[in-house]
């Protein structure tokens, strides 16, 4: 797919955290302060800002402004990580026009490496990385058998919602949910379900 695809899918992921907005505040409610919803949708909609007025062909340079202004507009835990996690995705795809299945991927395991970094944290932390690494394990597992690109993302949708049930198990050791410690059992994580609802709005998008 060419910047134009790439550009309508990444104001999908807005619409769709506008409307899970009032879901994803009321689980960071729970286990954290309350704002996850509407930190998210606040960067998503000046994201669609800064894309309306950006006129490129370069896909890196759609990912990485995308990243840059969840940085400076979300606030919170989720601003900096999802904002690495677009920038290194967009370091990747610098000056290039085309974005196959593969560089979704690679991308993908840029955003991990980015979020593990800037997060200091790994799986099992009850995180949005509960979702981001069983969905590219799953992706990463489905390309090699060879299946369609609708076919491998949907395999990362379901291995992403396992993971999120999987967030209900644990104990939260990074952000604030972690201030909990044993009461954060029984809650879904709001990171790993924003990830989640994102990669299923990509799914649907490239689904024919
Ligand atoms: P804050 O916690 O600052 O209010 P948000 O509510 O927007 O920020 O985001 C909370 C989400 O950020 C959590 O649900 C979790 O998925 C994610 N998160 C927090 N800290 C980390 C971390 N160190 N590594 C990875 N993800 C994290
Ligand atoms: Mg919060």
């Amino acid at each position: 797919m060419k910047a134009e695809r790439v550009t309508e899918i990444l104001l999908a992921l807005g619409s769709k955290i506008e409307e899970e907005k009032d879901f994803l505040t009321e689980l960071d409610n729970v286990i954290g302060d309350g704002d996850h919803g509407i930190n998210m949708a606040r960067g998503f909609k000046a994201v669609e800002e800064k894309l309306g007025t950006l006129q490129t062909s370069d896909i890196g340079n759609l990912l990485k402004t995308t990243g840059m202004t969840l940085v400076s507009t979300v606030g919170g835990a989720s601003g900096p990580l999802y904002g690495t996690a677009f920038m290194k995705a967009g370091m990747l795809m610098n000056g290039k026009e085309e974005m196959n299945l593969d560089d979704f991927l690679s991308c993908l395991d840029a955003a991990v490496e980015g979020v593990k970094t800037r997060g200091k944290s790994v799986q099992g932390e009850k995180t949005m990385l509960d979702a981001m690494i069983p969905a590219l394990d799953a992706m990463k597992q489905a390309r090699e058998e060879g299946l369609s690109a609708p076919d491998v993302l949907q395999k990362g949708v379901d291995a992403a919602r396992t993971g999120v049930e999987y967030t209900k198990t644990i104990i939260a050791t990074k952000g604030r949910a972690s201030y909990l410690g044993e009461r954060s059992i029984g809650h879904q994580d709001p990171g790993a379900t924003s990830f989640t609802d994102m990669l299923e709005t990509v799914c649907a998008c490239i689904t024919p």
